[in-house]
């Protein structure tokens, strides 16, 4: 308790103050017993000087002097004083302790002078006569002579002093024992105040570093009661209020982590207070090392966010910008300030992969212009032989058939253009989807190859159809799936010179069901082969056209292929041929 500066404050005044005022009772009471002492030793000489005057009464005579001497002696040894008997004229009769004949006159001592004007006289001084310390009383009696004589009586100081240490000793020992008992009464004191002011203040210190769970437990009455039920009640709001704000933050971070978009706050000066993992992963910062506290432009790279941020803080007016590619993205950065209204406190950046955004815009453009190409080039033609014919070669009736049939197969080749796109369109819609039944990919694969036989014949082709025994069934579009081998076979009677022969095979193979194409045609270069599949390619663009071909064949079968959980593959040698394959999961 001692080291607590508040018990000491307490504590150390208090016994200052009674060590003061015992040792003041102390020192006052030693005097007051001194005098009493020595008033009562004066007035025991009285007493005694009174007796010894009856008993030496009768010799106070000259003539007796020697039996007075005597007399003086032996009552000085009985009642152990010095007994001195001196002349009206200061001349010493008897003395006890000293021979009278050498004594010097004692008219001029201050006793026996005050003794011989009012009939006694005390005084305590060194003697001159037995060098010590004295007492002196007198009486001034008469003798039976009809003369004075003083009678006086004294005593050593020593011999008072064994009485005086004893009564110092003992107020002494009461002093200490007083202030001992005081100063164990004012440390109980002191503790008693001191203790819940120190628990109090260890609690408050608790709770500066952040112990919200401890509690005072004090049920003091008074003042001291009121102050720890204030603290307690302060320290449950405080841990409520805490608690509330730690669940609020936490809720805020974990709705920020599952958001997919960015999101980075800071305060004025640029500086992270909060950011989300998407904000990481889009703009390429490392999630683990926390970028709070971080300057903005330490974390983000990108010159164009940092230009915008610091536009919007000076204007305070909400931006909405495209970025990118950072690493290899695009984003949608959105970058206010907060609050809305009012004095900013800070930046508030929200940022949304905008990646397949941009890149089906790159698509739809270049797919926009794919198609216009494509349109253009028939509609021109058909416009060209419409003019011709109208200039007068409508007449000719020579030309006027050939024009006609060239517009005619423009008109097919739009036709088979537009049906091309109509089933992309629709293959890409969800909605536009066919039921999907468990379908026999033999029967589909027969359906088609009869379908296409007479286009072969056409060519002297001949197409052979290998089914195999007991094929699983396959869930999907028997519509659909139809289509996508009629687009093979269509592809292999096209690319395939009059003659050669096409063969069409279903079996299956690990729980797929393997749907096959084959020809003897032309077949495609090896660096074509990665990219037959995507829209408007050609490896042949004027001998597709010529063919009637729209270069959206195979996308069409690719996308059957995808919507059907399957895949579509191709292997070709120019020369040789080529062999289409569509695979499809097995029901089983
Ligand atoms: P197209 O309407 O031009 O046939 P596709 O998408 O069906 O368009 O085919 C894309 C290109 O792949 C064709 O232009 C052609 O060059 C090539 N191709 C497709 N099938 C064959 C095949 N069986 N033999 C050789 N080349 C082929």
């Amino acid at each position: 308790m001692l080291s607590r500066p508040f018990f000491r404050r307490l504590f150390l005044p208090y016994l200052l103050l009674i060590c003061l005022a015992v040792g003041a009772v102390g020192v006052v009471g030693a005097q007051r017993l001194h005098r009493s002492y020595m008033e009562q030793t004066r007035s025991a000489l009285n007493d005694e000087a009174r007796l010894l005057e009856q008993l030496l009464k009768a010799n106070l005579t000259p003539d007796r002097s020697v039996e007075l001497n005597q007399l003086v002696v032996q009552l000085g040894q009985t009642i152990s004083r010095r007994i001195t008997v001196v002349g009206e004229d200061g001349t010493v009769i008897a003395d006890n302790e000293a021979d009278p004949t050498t004594m010097e006159n004692h008219l001029s001592r201050p006793e026996i002078l005050t003794a011989a004007s009012l009939g006694q006289g005390a005084d305590i001084r060194d003697s001159n006569t037995v060098h010590d310390g004295m007492m002196y009383f007198v009486r001034r009696v008469d003798g039976t002579d009809g003369g004075q004589y003083f009678l006086r009586v004294s005593v050593h100081l020593r011999d008072l002093q064994p009485h005086l240490r004893a009564f110092y000793m003992g107020i002494g020992i009461s002093v200490a024992l007083a202030i001992l008992g005081s100063a164990a009464l004012c440390y109980l004191f002191a503790r008693r105040t001191a203790r819940p002011v120190v628990e109090l203040i260890s609690f408050a210190d608790a709770l500066r570093h952040g112990d919200l769970t401890r509690r005072t437990m004090r049920r003091d009455k008074g003042e001291i009661g009121q102050l720890a039920a204030a603290l307690d009640s302060m320290a449950d709001s405080l841990n409520r209020l805490i608690t509330r704000t730690r669940q609020d933050r936490a809720q805020i971070l974990a709705i920020l982590s599952s958001m997919s978009e960015g999101v980075i706050a800071t305060d004025t000066s640029q500086r992270i207070l909060l950011s989300n993992e998407a904000a990481a992963r889009l703009l390429g910062f490392s999630p683990v090392t926390s970028p709070a506290g971080r300057l903005l432009w330490e974390t983000v790279r990108s010159q164009p966010i940092l230009q915008a941020t610091g536009e919007v803080l000076s204007s305070g007016k909400r931006r909405r910008l495209r970025v990118g590619p950072i690493e290899g993205r695009h984003l949608d950065v959105i970058i206010s300030t907060f609050p809305p209204e009012g004095q900013h406190e800070g930046l508030v950046l929200v940022m949304h992969d905008s990646t397949e955004a941009v890149r089906y815009e790159d698509l739809r453009k270049e797919f926009v212009a794919n198609v216009s190409h494509e349109l253009r080039t028939p509609l021109s033609a058909i416009k060209g032989y419409a003019e011709t014919l109208r200039d007068g070669a409508i007449n000719d009736p020579d030309r006027a058939p050939r024009y006609l049939a060239t517009i005619e197969k423009h008109v097919d080749q739009l036709t088979n253009l537009v049906d091309d796109l109509l089933n992309l369109s629709r293959l890409e819609s969800l909605p536009g989807m066919p039921e999907m039944v468990q379908m026999d990919i033999g029967v589909v694969l027969q359906k088609a190859v009869e379908m296409l036989r007479p286009a072969a014949a056409r060519k002297q082709q001949n197409i052979a159809c290998h089914i195999a025994p007991s094929l699983p069934l396959a869930r999907g579009s028997p519509e659909y799936m139809e289509r996508a081998i009629a687009n093979l076979l269509d592809n292999a009677i096209k690319y395939t010179p009059e003659g050669g022969s096409i063969t069409a095979s279903a079996r299956e193979e690990h729980d797929h069901v393997i749907v096959e194409v084959t020809d003897t045609g032309i077949g495609i270069p090896a660096a074509d082969l990665s990219r037959v599949f995507e829209r408007f390619y050609r490896v042949d663009r004027s001998r597709s056209r010529e063919m009637g071909g729209t270069g959206l064949g195979l996308s069409i079968v690719k996308h059957i292929a995808h919507v059907h959980h399957g895949s579509v593959s191709v292997t070709s040698q120019v020369g040789t041929g080529s062999t289409f394959q569509i695979k499809l999961p097995a029901m089983r």
